[in-house]
């Protein structure tokens, strides 16, 4: 029988290019049909069949207090109905800046743009102009959104597809992207004394999400930052992914490392676009109008979709909110590992604040090298088991997982008896 999601997706690949507007959507890694959502509440959605899953994309982040708070919806409703766009500034963006500056203080100064991709580029073309140089560096594995100079060996959605860049990138450009391994702290220094004069900036995920989870070693960071006042390169931190995420204050408050300019998205937006770079204002203030970086956006510090951040950065910056929400995670990483070790399958899981990674191998990954070496088969075919079991993870091997404070001890325990099964139905594969 066919179901409302085929009929769905056949229909999407008429008008749209394989059906989905972003890849990972399409399912094309892990097989099978994509599900086309109608609805979200707390830790579920359902789907056009209206089947409802536990959802542990949260929209691949955002929805770190469940989805349709209903905080967050009434704050929506309550500025869509003053208007949706104005294109001049209102006092609601000055919140956002002031509450992302106090969060994380080694933002001084912050724009507010509309995604990740748009942040991350601009932060590059704010380090190139304020530094006069063209060369930029990044790690293989690490995803910065779509940008030319970005999307180079990245991971993520590229990894899925087994491209280690995109065609449609200019040779020219790309030469200007040197990448460099993860946690190899010795290549980056070795790099810096060779051409640490012409290195703009150097952007990292602090904590990777985009190549599964991995975590950058402290002294992979504590060198990034070392070199980068030395040979006076701008330090990118981006937290797209890990902002709010990991702790209230993002990675950098974990490693207690303060970067020059710090990218943001996801969860700043509670759902909605917006995303934002931001750093240090002697940086910032190189931007139009002010200097001579251009930058600008019709939508950036949309009242609608600014409110919808506010709500949901007040919702987290409740007492504990993130202490309870790594309690979960780690709860459902441990359960799945225990259950994985039952019926002796190779498997090992990590969580940092409320994002989790799962991997199909004796041992963490601790770099590119060894996260490429997880059985991606196996983990397509748990994948199918569990959504069978209505538990949707991400559907690719190198994407990390994501809990939301909804996510309560019930939900973690009935994934982990999902899981138990889909381990067992493995082993006899
Ligand atoms: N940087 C990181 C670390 C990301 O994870 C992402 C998106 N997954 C981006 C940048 C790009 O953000 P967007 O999809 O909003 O353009």
């Amino acid at each position: 029988m066919t179901t409302q999601n085929e009929r769905l997706f056949a229909r999407a690949q008429q008008s749209t290019p394989g059906g989905v507007n972003s890849p990972v959507r399409a399912f094309r890694s892990v097989g099978g049909t994509p599900r086309f959502i109608t609805r979200a509440e707390g830790p579920y959605f359902w789907d056009a069949d209206d089947r409802r899953y536990i959802d542990y994309i949260g929209s691949w982040g955002p929805a770190i207090v469940g989805h349709a708070h209903p905080e967050v919806v009434k704050a929506v409703q309550e500025a869509a109905a003053r208007g949706l766009s104005f294109g001049a500034p209102t006092e609601g963006e000055i919140d956002m800046a002031e509450r992302i500056c106090q969060l994380v203080p080694s933002i001084e100064q912050v724009r507010l743009v509309s995604s990740g991709t748009e942040a991350a580029m601009s932060a590059l073309r704010l380090a190139r102009g304020a530094t006069g140089r063209d060369k930029i560096i990044k790690f293989e594995g690490c995803y910065h959104g779509h940008a030319d100079s970005l999307l180079v060996k990245a991971g993520s959605g590229l990894l899925t597809f087994g491209n280690p860049t995109s065609a449609g990138v200019p040779e020219d450009f790309a030469k200007h992207t040197l990448v460099l391994d993860y946690n190899n702290p010795q290549q980056l220094e070795d790099v810096f004394k060779k051409m640490g004069d012409q290195i703009a900036c150097v952007i990292v995920e602090p904590i990777a999400g985009n190549m599964n989870l991995l975590r950058a070693t402290p002294e992979f960071l504590q060198t990034m930052r070392r070199v980068c006042t030395q040979y006076g390169a701008a330090l990118i931190f981006d937290e797209v992914m890990s902002g709010f995420r990991v702790a209230l204050g993002g990675a950098q408050s974990i490693y207690g490392i303060a970067p020059d300019l710090t990218v943001l998205g996801k969860v700043i937006g509670g759902g909605l676009p917006v995303a934002a770079f931001g750093g240090r204002a002697d940086l910032m203030q190189h931007l139009a109008p002010l200097g001579g970086v251009y930058q600008a956006g019709t939508l950036s510090g949309n009242p609608v979709t600014v409110a919808a951040g506010m709500a949901t950065l007040k919702l987290i910056q409740a007492p504990g909110f993130h202490d309870t929400l790594a309690a979960q995670t780690s709860k459902l990483v441990q359960g799945l590992s225990a259950a994985a070790a039952d019926h002796g399958i190779a498997f090992c899981a990590d969580s940092v604040g409320g994002m989790f990674g799962l991997y199909f191998a004796e041992q963490l990954p601790v770099s590119y090298a060894t996260m490429m070496e997880c059985d991606k088969q196996r983990f397509n075919r748990f994948f199918h088991a569990m959504l069978d079991a209505n538990v949707y993870l991400a559907p690719s091997a190198f994407e990390a997982g994501f809990v939301s404070a909804q996510h309560d001890d019930a939900i973690i325990a009935q994934t982990i008896a999902a899981a138990s099964d889909a381990f067992a139905l493995i082993a006899n594969d």
